[in-house]
């Protein structure tokens, strides 16, 4: 199962795809969670990529092409992959199809989740990430049982530092531009699903599972 996530931030993905790696059994990709890894370890990679994400920019294409590039190529892949926040733009999306090509891979299915600014807003504002295990929790919508803390394995949960309503703004202009387009690429293609992401989160689950049996 070689599966893309596409949709605005605070739509939903990282959420669905914990489920769906859950359920098939192959490697989550998330290029956000990546370059965030980069960050706290304080790499060169994570320096460069932070003075973007912090304004809500994207990090540039050849950066974010290359972490792909590099983890497609793992052993953990052979059996398929959910990659989820790329690819962002149509040169992304180009240089994946490209490397696709050259592995003789092609995709199944790229999910399109979709909601509207406000939802989006408003989930991102609320969302609250586990420091140790990454688990995504919602203050309203999804709240873990204790306070602050994850129900999977006690660790702290904290509020990103690009989850302010301030950059929030420029990431879904930024989706818009640069993001949304892929929409119509993927679609010529014939590999769109399109998903109600204002369902609540086991029911988007549900249609994805649905369509992709
Ligand atoms: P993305 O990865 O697309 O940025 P997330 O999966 O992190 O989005 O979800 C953003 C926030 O919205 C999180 O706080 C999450 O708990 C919440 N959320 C996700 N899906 C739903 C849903 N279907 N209904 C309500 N809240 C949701
Ligand atoms: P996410 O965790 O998917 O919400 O991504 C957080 C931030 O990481 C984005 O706002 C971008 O700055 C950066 N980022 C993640 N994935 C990509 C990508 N595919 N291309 C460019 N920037 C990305």
């Amino acid at each position: 199962m070689r599966i893309i996530l596409l949709g605005p931030p605070g739509v939903g993905k990282g959420t669905q795809a914990a489920n769906i790696v859950e359920r098939y059994g192959i490697p989550h990709i998330s290029t956000g969670d990546i370059l965030r890894a980069n960050i706290k370890e304080g790499t060169e990679l994570g320096k460069t990529a932070k003075e973007y994400m912090d304004k809500g920019l994207l990090v540039p294409d050849e950066i974010v092409v290359s972490i792909v590039q590099d983890r497609l190529t793992k052993d953990d892949c052979k059996e398929g992959f959910l990659l989820d926040g790329f690819p962002r733009t149509v040169e992304q999306a180009e240089a994946l199809d490209k490397a696709l090509d050259e592995m003789g891979i092609k995709l199944d299915k790229v999910v399109n989740i979709q909601a509207d600014k406000e939802v989006l807003i408003e989930r991102i504002v609320g969302r609250r990430i586990c420091r140790s295990c990454g688990a995504t929790y919602h203050i309203k919508n999804n709240p873990p049982k204790v306070e602050g803390i994850c129900d999977k394995c006690g660790g702290e949960l904290y509020q990103r530092e690009d989850d302010t309503v301030e950059t929030v703004a420029t990431r879904i202009q930024v989706y818009l531009e640069q993001t949304q387009p892929l929409i119509d690429f993927y679609r010529q293609k014939g590999l769109i699903l399109d998903v109600d992401g204002t369902q609540p989160i086991e029911e988007v689950f549900n249609t994805i599972v649905k369509a992709i049996e």
